[in-house]
């Protein structure tokens, strides 16, 4: 029985490695940081990282984008979504807003072999699956970090792998909004995918989602969609 176990990693690494030697196709995993450039919308994405103080949600910023029903992306971690079923089952049921998920412990995903991958990666979306009855098939590496084993991982589990364009910086405690607002405004454009945090970690987050979606992106005719909406963009215009 000891035998078993080597010989499953070992099949697992094969599989890895035969499909890394499948000539590429339009169906490979890819990193996707941007939507069409062709398109009138930008994708507003809030990362969902467990917290260790606070509530983990920032309620002013989620008002607002509710209230205006703002299309946005959320990608829920598991240790986030386990101290937040209401939170959860509030936003599943709305219809403006998509979500993906963030790892189970927001591990950093490349310290990790093929089998740890998997686990961190596949926690959130059994859950959301099990107890929500919602298939997420976006997927965003905790810390935005991850390598080779971290892609195919992904591909094979037939999730979608979202990074983003535009850092917006907003957990950092040392940048203003209006510093925030300059650096997405300089940045911004068709297709863009903005990374956010909704977890209470980015004090200026509802400010400055609200100059974003009041002046900066009517400002140059973008919209804000949500990442699927982005990548099935065409040219419409808004
Ligand atoms: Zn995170």
């Amino acid at each position: 029985m000891r035998r078993l176990v080597p010989t499953r990693a070992l099949l697992f690494l094969i599989s890895l490695i035969a499909f890394e030697l499948m000539p590429s196709s339009p169906t490979f995993a890819q990193v996707i940081t941007s939507g069409p450039p062709s398109c009138p919308g930008v994708a507003l994405t809030f990362d969902l990282c467990p917290v260790r103080t606070g509530s983990g949600y920032d309620q002013p910023l989620m008002d607002y984008l509710i209230t205006h029903r703002i299309p946005a992306t959320f990608f829920m971690s598991g240790k986030w979504m386990a101290k937040h079923d209401v939170e959860v089952e509030h936003l599943l049921g709305l219809d403006f807003f998509e979500v993906g998920t963030h790892g189970e412990v927001h591990a950093h995903l490349p310290m990790h072999d093929a089998d740890e991958q998997r686990t961190e990666i596949l926690g959130p979306v059994k859950m959301l699956q099990a107890h929500y009855g919602h298939k997420a098939s976006l997927f965003r590496p905790p810390y935005g970090e991850y390598n080779d084993l971290t892609v195919a991982v992904v591909k094979l589990l037939g999730l979608q792998f979202i990074q983003w364009n535009i850092e917006s910086g907003d957990p950092d405690p040392t940048l203003s909004a209006g510093k925030i607002l300059l650096r997405i405004a300089k940045r911004v454009k068709p297709g863009s995918i903005i990374v956010l945090h909704a977890n209470g970690k980015g004090k200026q987050t509802r400010q400055v989602v609200e100059h974003l979606t009041r002046e900066i992106l009517p400002a140059k005719n973008l919209r804000p969609v949500t990442v699927s909406e982005l990548l099935d963009c065409t040219s419409r215009t808004p």
